[in-house]
């Protein structure tokens, strides 16, 4: 079974968005597995070194304890005379020289601290035969020169445990400065490791949300050029020049809506104008009609129209075949639009019947235009290419706005009967509306 995508409604937007998210997530994991775990195991190997220092000092301490110790039974002897106290004192001596065994200034990093720990046991080993000897003194109670003896072990166990103390100080000195190192470097790490990962994270989502609006935008110029386009503004056209999948999109997108415009305006050409003639139709006639009607009534300027009819057309169809008939009805149009001004509409209203508009003219004006036309057709030899040269007539119907008419249909009427009683007038002629036929002979039709 094939898998398929759940259909989720969500927007690219969003869906970048997640993405996002998705990819971000292993750096904040990273981030914690860093700050939680990482960061204290290399921090620990330093604490252990710390830890190791301290244990390395306490031989020492231990040895300042006996040291401190050992003028006890020496004094005593010298007080109340009891040779216990001897054995007191080579138990104290064990001690004594074990600790000094045990700390050993090998066993010290610092050099400071070994020079202290050997100045301690040179002390040492000059008080322990003063010691010895004061402890085997037959009288030693009230012996004066024993009291001064006394003085001088006691000199050099204080110069012992001092120069221990020292070493202590300055154990502790180094070992503040190594705490205060280390604190400092845990910081650093600290901060670093942060910064890098605000870095890290800032430098994603701009990444991430530039590559998001490198999609997203020509997605909804092009989302949004559809719903133009679907509007009927075929000639918007969407802004997008990229050297890609989108950009060929785009391309196509324009070169589809391209089509859709000129195709339309081939469908508008063919529905506002005739096949044959190329002349504005019937129907776009009558919209002509009525946007002139009401720029003329709003300026107060007057309109005409002309209706042409071609004299015995069908004789022309019948004698020379209706292929004929079309160029002759194509050199009509042409004629007609020479003869005319370009603020003037030729329209074929029908079959062999023109209108013509004639904005800005009056009856007498526009009766002046039907007779030029009349005489300009009467005059024109039709060379249709189909062997003699071919004449004819047309008669025209003149009808002027606000003179003979007062709406568009009123004023088509008008120029109708005019052009009606040209025909019955004997045709070759033109005729104003409500005029009369000027005595001319009425023709057959
Ligand atoms: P009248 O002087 O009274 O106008 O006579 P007429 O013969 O012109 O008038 P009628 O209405 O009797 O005939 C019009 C003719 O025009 C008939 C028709 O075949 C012809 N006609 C109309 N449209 C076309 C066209 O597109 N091409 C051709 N060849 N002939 C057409
Ligand atoms: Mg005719
Ligand atoms: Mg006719």
């Amino acid at each position: 079974m094939k898998f398929r995508m759940p259909d989720f409604r969500i927007s690219l937007h969003t869906r970048f968005a997640l993405g996002l998210g998705a990819v971000l997530l292993p750096f904040l994991g990273a981030a914690a597995v860093g700050q939680g775990y990482l960061l204290p195991r290399l921090v620990e190997p330093l604490e252990d070194i710390l830890r190791e220092l301290v244990e390395e000092m306490e031989p020492a301490t231990r040895l300042q304890m006996a040291l401190l110790q050992a003028p006890m039974p020496v004094n005593d002897y010298l007080v109340h005379g009891n040779p216990n106290e001897r054995r007191q004192f080579a138990q104290l001596r064990q001690r004594v020289e074990r600790a000094f065994r045990d700390a050993e200034p090998e066993r010290f990093t610092l050099a400071e601290e070994r020079a202290l720990i050997e100045a301690a046991r040179a002390e040492w080993e000059q008080a322990l035969p003063l010691g010895e000897r004061l402890l085997h003194l037959p009288d030693p109670v009230g012996n004066a020169a024993a009291a001064r003896d006394m003085e001088r072990f006691d000199a050099h166990i204080e110069r012992a445990v001092s120069a221990l103390d020292e070493a202590h100080d300055h154990f502790h000195r180094v070992l503040d400065e190594n705490r205060a190192q280390a604190a400092a470097a845990r910081e650093r790490a600290l901060w670093l490791t942060l910064a890098a990962f605000v870095l890290a994270v800032a430098a994603s989502l701009f990444a991430g949300i530039a590559l998001a609006r490198s999609v997203t935008r020509p997605v909804n110029a092009l989302r949004e050029g559809a719903a133009i386009l679907a509007q009927g503004q075929l000639s918007h056209r969407v802004a997008i020049s990229r050297d890609d999948e989108l950009g060929e999109l785009a391309a196509a997108f324009n070169a589809m809506a391209g089509r859709l415009e000129a195709g339309q305006a081939v469908l508008a050409e063919l529905a506002t104008r005739d096949g044959l003639t190329g002349l504005y139709n019937q129907r776009t006639f009558w919209t002509l009609l009525a946007d002139e009607l009401v720029r003329a009534q709003r300026f107060q300027r007057p309109v005409s129209l002309l209706m042409l009819d071609i004299d015995h057309f069908k004789r022309i169809n019948d004698t020379h075949g209706h292929l004929a008939g079309d160029a002759i009805l194509r050199a009509l149009s042409e004629l007609l639009q020479c003869e005319v001004r370009s603020i003037d509409r030729t329209c074929r209203y029908g079959g062999e019947e023109f209108a013509l508009m004639l904005p800005e003219t009056d009856a007498d004006a526009a009766a002046a235009v039907a007779e030029r036309l009349r005489a300009a057709v009467e005059a024109q030899v039709f060379d249709i290419n189909f062997g003699t040269p071919l004449r004819m007539t047309v008669s025209i119907g003149v009808a002027s706005w606000p003179k003979h008419a007062d709406s568009a249909e009123a004023l088509v009427a008008a120029a109708d009967r005019a052009l009606y009683a040209a025909k019955n007038a004997g045709r070759n002629r033109m005729m104003v509306c409500g005029e009369a036929a000027a005595g001319l002979p009425r023709e057959a039709g």
